[in-house]
């Protein structure tokens, strides 16, 4: 790995783990916290979860898997053209979404809402409860045993109410603090993300056309670019490159930016970094751009009928699913059954949360359709 940055994240500023660990011998501390994410179940199963569009819905759509992938792929370029940690960068962007309900933002929703009386679902409290808590893979600790940083990083917000229960990790949301500038860029990575794979997404489902995002700045700008380069090209092949380009220009600005923002405030220090204003950040013109994408995509693709159709359905699997077990804890599998001893609605939230969409339909035909055994 090249040189890093003063600030950027280094095993010699790390706060370490939960449980001390003899050091990896042939990894960095960074590559053992994304090594034990990608072999955790909780990892796997996001092969199964929507990011839109329920998973069943068509081989080629986005899961959380490849978003995660993808996320990886931006925050990892990122972190090395500031020479920051990139090995943290990558195990942070694999991590962030490990506690996603099935069916999207619909099932966080739904979950949150079953949990209201119960101290609420956050579907990032629940990414660091799943790394924290719920993995059960090593012999002397529950969870995967994270660094600090990792774990920093995954937990991007957090209610007021949950900062006290968080130790030291939520003491930076009492005291205004930021994360690593590697964590900050994790989070602007994912926006690029799936800003950009929903547009693909969206237009391959023909829920959006190419007509409505002319509307649209950051799209019509690029892919003036793309007509003029290849005047004949159409179909697939234009969308892809406008893509390609859009989320390239989104990186290098963000690069731009933020080196910006680190020279004009002079942090020299990983310490300073937290202690500074956020410093990861678009410029100007390309932030506003962003917005409008993610404005669009609201508007015509996560609010357009057929999605809707769907996340109601999703709703309402979430919350029958919730209600039954709430009901009879009886007809949770033995391992959730021991967890509702000492929280009830605790322990069906994780094992809700846990559930693929393909998984919760499943259970929800179990649970409820008459003549299915
Ligand atoms: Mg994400």
């Amino acid at each position: 790995m090249a040189e890093l940055a003063p600030h950027a994240v280094s095993e010699s500023n790390s706060r370490g783990r939960q449980h001390p660990e003899r050091a990896p011998s042939a990894r960095s501390e960074y590559q053992r916290d994304r090594d034990r994410v990608v072999h955790s179940t909780a990892f796997r199963r996001l092969e199964y979860k929507t990011q839109v569009f329920v998973n069943h819905e068509g081989d080629l759509f986005r899961t959380r898997l490849t978003h995660s992938i993808e996320v990886a792929q931006i925050a990892r370029t990122l972190a090395r053209a500031m020479h920051l940690n990139e090995d943290l960068a990558e195990a942070i962007a694999l991590s962030h979404d490990l506690g996603h309900t099935p069916f999207g933002h619909a099932g966080q929703d739904a979950l949150n809402a079953c949990m209201r009386e119960h101290g609420g679902f956050e579907h990032n409290l629940q990414s660091l409860r799943t790394v924290d808590l719920l993995e059960e893979r090593y012999g002397a600790f529950d969870g995967l045993n994270l660094t600090y940083e990792t774990r920093e990083g995954i937990l991007k917000h957090c209610a007021p109410k949950k900062t006290h229960e968080l130790g030291e990790l939520g003491r930076r949301f009492i005291e205004g603090t930021q994360p690593s500038l590697e964590a900050q860029l994790c989070n602007l990575a994912d926006e690029i993300g799936y800003n950009n794979h929903d547009v693909d997404d969206g237009l391959r489902s023909g829920l959006i056309d190419l007509l409505q995002l002319d509307e649209v700045g950051i799209w019509a700008r690029h892919v003036a670019l793309v007509r003029q380069d290849y005047p004949q090209i159409a179909g697939r092949r234009l969308i892809h490159e406008t893509v390609r380009r859009m989320i390239n220009s989104l990186a290098v600005d963000l690069i731009e930016e933020t080196s910006r923002n680190v020279a004009a405030t002079g942090v020299q220090t990983l310490a300073e970094v937290r202690k500074a204003v956020s410093l990861a950040a678009f410029s100007a013109g390309m932030y506003a751009e962003h917005k409008e994408l993610k404005h669009f995509l609201r508007i015509n693709l996560y609010q357009h009928y057929q999605v809707l159709r769907m996340t109601n359905k999703a709703r309402r699997i979430i919350s029958d699913l919730f209600g039954a077990f709430m009901d009879d804890p009886r007809l949770l599998p033995p391992q959730y059954q021991q967890m509702a001893i000492t929280d009830k609605p605790r322990a069906i939230a994780d094992y809700i949360a846990g559930m693929t969409d393909r998984y919760a339909i499943r259970e929800h035909r179990r649970l409820f359709a008459v003549g299915e055994i």
